[in-house]
């Protein structure tokens, strides 16, 4: 500790929220340099090698080989996919000097495959995985709780090359295996869920969910073993109902331009006949949005489609489930420019009798599942201050399809049949998926089969996120002092203390390092003399969480030294001369 570059920190960094990565910073193991990108200092990089190496171990053992891809790549291959454009502002674009456009990778499908492709030209050179542990840089929105959401991280990817579907299934499979015992070895709780593969494209797909109220997915689950990212959740399809409403009657019902307000109005003025209350349940809200597409041969420049979307009045819309479902469009707000150039839209008073391809507004509109065939809404009625009453779908409106937007909640039915979903939240740790052949298509990597025809590859993609995991394991192993590092990734075995100012104690402090150095074991010491009190040395092997310390103190005299378990807070007295012993059977009772 005397020479270990590391100045530990008693005060909070002030950009910092979750204790997490209040603690990496304050126990001197990352570094903010920018918003989002982090310097790895002597203590981080140990514990970042640590997960390196078991992820490393784990796609050892499926056959995966690893290689490196440059960060710094050309933009072509990127253009052939339409990911130069679809990326969005989250991917980095440069220019070199000469003014060719390049990027820094986001994620590399396209340079394995194109890797594939040069070195490959057969069958029997699949099936074949291959991975990096590799630097990746997205401009993201919000980089958040430092090394959790960076703009540039590290992410283990893997990539597999299959002549069909069946190579590819067990390729997926075996990631999947291999996720589990990396996440295992991790140690901390995740849950594996149904996906959406968002702007990759492609079919089946899991992510592994670290389980952290602090996380910014939301998963359901439900009884029977089912857990889907909310993203992914498809609500059914209500089926038909018997129509039992009236016509359909347009009403005044001024100054409702809120489901809040509208219920008062409806309840106070327009009260039901069978005795029930209106609820928000009984009303159909029209959201507007606006799509921003990215270009295509058509529309060079990209192009803006408006888009209403009918949910019960009681939901919202859920953002990040709209996201997937128009992807790779961007959603914006639809302004009061939009409302401007669309004479028919009554703001507050939308009603379907605008929308759709058939209604005067001409903008397409979708429905929420649960709205069945035969049901009746109030909703507006496309005037100001009015709405109608019993407006029922199929007999009095219809719309162009429907769209998986609305919120899920707590208590919804679960998609499975059983039972109800209970909402949690997650960190997305790592995420399997089967590509199919659109890269192998876009970019021509083609194969001779058996029959001397050329098919096209198919490939999975499966990454975790290295960088992340770091993070996602120092908030679930903390106290109030610092971090409480699980062995299996703990930047030491052992952390020992020589506190006090006898030469005795540090002779002594020396020795026991050396032993357990030369016995294999990662030792780090504090040997600091002069000013720096025992105290100030507890303050800091707590803080920096290594899971045994060892104390050579006053208890010195009597033959005996201290052994701290830091993540139970057990202690014990042990002779000096069995205290090398005694650490070892510590570290070995838990094997990594
Ligand atoms: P997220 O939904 O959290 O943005 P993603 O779906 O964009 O993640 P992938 O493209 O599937 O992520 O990347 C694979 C893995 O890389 C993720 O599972 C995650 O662990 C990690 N990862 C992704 N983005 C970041 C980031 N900005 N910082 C740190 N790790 C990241
Ligand atoms: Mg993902």
């Amino acid at each position: 500790m005397s020479s270990l570059f590391l100045r530990t920190l008693r005060e909070d960094p002030a950009d910092a929220e979750l204790p997490g990565h209040k603690l990496l910073v304050r126990a001197g193991y990352i570094r903010r340099a920018a918003p989002g990108v982090y310097t790895w200092l002597p203590l981080g990089l140990k514990v970042l090698g640590k997960v390196e190496t078991i992820v490393r171990e784990e796609m050892a053992a499926i056959g995966s080989q690893e290689l490196s891809f440059p960060a710094l790549l050309p933009k072509e291959p990127y253009e052939a996919t339409n990911r130069w454009t679809e990326y969005g502002d989250n991917l980095f674009r440069v220019t070199d000097r000469k003014g060719a456009e390049m990027l820094l990778g986001p994620t590399h499908e396209e340079m394995f495959c194109l890797a594939v492709k040069d070195m490959y030209g057969s069958y029997k050179d699949l099936p074949l995985l291959l991975f990096q542990i590799q630097t990746k840089y997205r401009d993201e929105a919000r980089p958040r709780a430092g090394v959790l959401r960076g703009r540039e991280f590290i992410m283990k990817d893997s990539y597999s090359f299959d002549v069909d579907a069946a190579g590819l299934q067990q390729a997926y499979d075996a990631h999947r295996r291999a996720y589990i015992k990396i996440f295992d070895r991790l140690g901390f709780e995740y849950v594996i869920v149904h996906a959406d593969s968002g702007a990759m494209g492609g079919s089946a797909s899991e992510e592994f969910l670290a389980v952290s109220p602090n996380g910014e997915d939301t998963f359901v689950r439900d009884a029977s073993g089912y857990a889907a990212n909310v993203e992914a959740v498809q609500v059914p399809q209500a089926p038909p109902v018997e129509v039992t409403a009236g016509p359909a009657h347009v009403e005044d019902t001024p100054d409702t331009p809120t489901i809040e307000t509208l219920v008062a109005a409806l309840n106070a003025d327009h009260p039901r006949t069978d005795g029930r209350e209106w609820g928000a349940a009984d009303t159909l809200k029209n959201v507007l949005v606006m799509l921003a597409h990215p270009a295509d041969e058509e529309h060079p420049q990209g192009w803006r489609e408006p888009l209403a979307i009918g949910v019960p009045g009681d939901r919202e819309v859920d953002a990040k489930r709209l996201e997937v479902q128009v992807a790779p469009a961007e959603v914006e707000a639809f302004e009061e420019k939009d409302f401007a150039s669309h004479p028919t839209l009554t703001k507050g008073y939308i009603g379907p009798g605008v929308l759709g391809s058939g209604g005067s507004s001409a903008i397409r509109y979708l429905l929420d599942p649960s709205i069945a065939e035969g049901s009746a809404w109030v909703t507006g009625a496309d005037e100001h201050g009015r709405h109608v009453i019993d407006l029922v779908h199929g007999r009095d409106f219809t719309a162009d399809g429907t769209i998986q937007a609305a919120e899920v909640r707590d208590g919804d039915p679960s998609p499975t049949g059983s039972g109800t979903l209970t909402l949690a939240r997650g960190i997305e740790m790592g995420h399997i998926f089967q590509l199919g052949t659109m890269y192998a298509e876009a970019l021509g990597l083609k194969v001779l089969d058996e029959n001397g025809k050329l098919v096209t590859v198919t490939m999975g993609s499966y990454g975790v996120g290295v960088t992340r995991a770091v993070g996602v394991i120092a908030e679930d192993n903390h106290d109030e002092v610092g971090l409480t590092w699980p062995r299996a990734i703990a930047p030491f075995d052992v952390h020992i203390v020589a506190a006090g100012k006898g030469e005795e104690i540090f002779a002594a402090a020396d020795d026991l390092a050396a032993q357990l150095q030369a016995r294999g074991l990662d030792v780090v010491y504090d040997d600091r003399a002069g000013k720096v009190s025992p105290g100030v040395k507890f303050k800091d092997a707590e803080l920096i969480g290594v899971p045994t310390i060892l104390v050579v103190g006053k208890k010195l005299a009597d033959g005996v030294v201290e052994l701290k378990d830091r993540r139970t807070g057990e202690q014990r007295d042990v002779p000096v001369t069995e205290a090398a012993e005694a650490v070892l059977a510590e570290v070995r009772a838990e094997p990594v």
